[in-house]
């Protein structure tokens, strides 16, 4: 973690992830109209909620509010998931990047490569299963400061984008699989209900 980030990370006070069964997570979110100091600040704590939580990506779902932002760092991960970015066709640093904040993302696959990876989510902890989705995206999404992002990924930034997106529109990654493997995880998902709605 950089020093600013550190820095942050001492101010800010985490915030509650909310499990499976809790109404935000299949509300589809509004759109951010005005990027103002409430917006920045719920960034700020949603970034530090994620690196607490040891997630590479966190929607602003996953903390109760159903609007279209999300928070990713892919950079803890890249030993083991590498990922890969590009603008204007020149491939970017990655680290410039991160961590991001996607505002009002717009995602689009690019070419017809797609691949299984074992994908899991912070409100879902302990649930962990392949999920096939496209290799390379177009990701275009305003900055924190309502800059326009227009770029193209691969590998965990890709996967990471696209799992956010789902969730700014009330999907969840199990939404992806057979209903077969789903099946498999209704026990967990019953206790995850359980405890969202004890009545
Ligand atoms: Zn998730």
């Amino acid at each position: 973690m950089s020093r600013l980030k550190q820095k942050k990370a001492a101010q800010i006070k985490p915030l509650e992830v909310v499990k499976y069964g809790h109404p935000a997570l299949r509300s589809k979110g509004k759109k951010v109209e005005k990027i103002d100091d409430s917006i920045r600040a719920l960034a700020e704590e949603m970034i530090v909620t994620m690196y607490e939580e040891d997630g590479c990506g966190l929607a602003a779902h996953q903390v109760g509010r159903s609007i279209q932002m999300a928070v990713i760092d892919v950079m803890p991960a890249f030993e083991d998931r590498p990922s890969r970015a590009w603008m204007n066709g020149r491939e970017l640093e990655l680290e410039s990047l991160m961590p991001l904040v996607m505002i009002n993302p717009e995602i689009h696959p690019v070419g017809e490569e797609r691949s299984f990876e074992v994908e899991g989510c912070l409100s879902m902890p302990g649930l962990h299963d392949e999920v096939e989705r496209p290799d390379r995206v177009r990701i275009v999404c305003q900055d924190i400061d309502g800059s326009v992002l227009d770029f193209e990924a691969e590998g965990l930034l890709s996967r990471a984008a696209q799992h956010e997106y789902d969730h700014l529109h009330g999907i969840l990654f199990i939404d992806h699989l057979s209903p077969e493997d789903r099946e498999t995880h209704q026990p967990l998902l019953r206790k995850f209900q359980a405890k969202a709605s004890p009545f």
